[in-house]
Order: C-alpha cells, then structure tokens, then sequence
C-alpha cells in the first residue's frame, strides 16, 4: 500500500493529495457518506456522490465547496483514478476504489452487504488492499432480511391498529429513518421529526423518491388534544 498512509487527520492518498473521510480540516476531502463521523465540517474542498452532496450541504453549510460524481464513473486527481462503488449503507454512500500504477486500494467507509428497500446494493469490487471499517463484522452478528424485518414491523403496526395505538419508531434522522419509512410504507399516514423531514428534503432534491410522509408539528398535536 505504497501510495496510502495513515496520519493524525485521517487517511491520505500521496500521490493524490487528499484525504478519505478526514477527521480534521484538509485542503481536499473525498467523502464516503453523509454520517458526520465521515463527513466533517472545515474542509477547503469536497468531493463525493451526486446522492450526498445535498446531505451534505444540509449538514455542513449550504456555502461549502463540492463536486460530486455517479457510482461507477471516474475522475483522475493528480494521476489516481478515484470511483464511487454503491457501499449500501445509506443513500448515496460510497466504496471509494483508488488506482495508482496498477496498484489498486478499496475504502469502504461505513457498509452493509445486505440489501434493503431503499439502498443502492453493496457492489463487491475487486483491489489488492482493503481498508474497512467493520463495527459488526464478527461471525456473532446475525441480521434477519429486509423482507423478515418488514413482516414483523407490519405485524405490530397492524396490531397496535387495531388497538387503537399509534405506532412510534425512533432511529438516526440520516439512514434509519428512511429505512424505517420504506419498511412502513403504505400502512398509514407517516409522521416524521423536523430533523427527519429536513434529511427528507435534501434527499429528494437529489431525484430520489422517498415515500410520503408529513411534518410532525405542534399544531398537530394540539389537534389531536382538541379531539
Ligand atoms: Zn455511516
């Protein structure tokens, strides 16, 4: 891994000049995800998926500089070829593949193998040296599908129904959330936190369809008491 190094502001690329994921301010970042424990504030330039740049611009500040580019296309930095490979973790995460004279190196920042409703699929792809980060890699782990997940988020939803209770799912405003409406998808009206529903926002301005849901707001709730 002659053209890779470790250092004190995150992973830098030599020849490249610039940073994956840096965990402090750089000239030049290229970005996996929209979770903040990759995607930084202070960074001069960043560059990432067309899907995160308005996750991006909502999480750090509309005035940031960003390029973007699709899965599966390349640019050259100062003779590295940098693509953007789906990582299936959240809308618009990326598997970033670096190419340095025939020497090929794969970041897959944050990602998950499994398909889910909403996600662009994890794309195996192939390289001499993989840098992973792997919070629930080990064999322990266990995850039912997305089908096995829907039937049992349908079931208690359906339940609660018909015992006059509303159903409350709480997850990260970024990822979960959107998993968690594409799962309860058509089942009732959906209800969503301004954090989620300003996330919703910058999705869907990048063309990605999300399923309809409606701020929660305190008027709504008074509503609901008057009644
Ligand atoms: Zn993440």
């Amino acid at each position: 891994m002659k053209f890779i190094k470790f250092t004190k502001k995150g992973i830098y690329c030599i020849p490249g000049r610039f940073y994956l994921d840096p965990w402090y301010p750089v000239d030049h970042a290229i970005i996996s995800h929209g979770h903040a424990d990759h995607a930084r504030w202070g960074n001069k330039k960043y560059f990432c998926h067309h899907h995160s740049k308005a996750i991006l611009q909502h999480r750090i500040g509309g005035d940031i500089l960003i390029e973007s580019m699709g899965y599966n296309e390349t640019r050259t930095i100062n003779q590295v070829k940098v693509s953007f490979h789906p990582a299936g973790h959240i809308i618009g995460s990326a598997q970033i593949r670096l190419e340095y004279q025939g020497e090929v190196v794969v970041f897959t920042g944050d990602y998950k193998t499994q398909a889910d409703f909403i996600t662009e699929p994890f794309e195996p792809v192939k390289c001499h040296t993989f840098i992973t980060e792997s919070t629930f890699g080990l064999p322990i782990y266990h995850w039912k599908t997305e089908q096995q997940l829907q039937e049992q988020l349908h079931h208690w939803v359906l339940q609660n129904q018909t015992n006059n209770k509303t159903s409350v799912f709480i997850g990260y405003s970024l990822g979960k959330s959107q998993r968690i409406i594409s799962l309860v998808d058509g089942l009732d009206t959906i209800y969503v936190h301004r954090a989620i529903h300003n996330i919703n926002q910058a999705i869907t301005s990048s063309r990605i369809h999300l399923p309809k849901t409606t701020l929660l707001t305190s008027d709504l709730y008074k509503k609901d008491i008057r009644e």
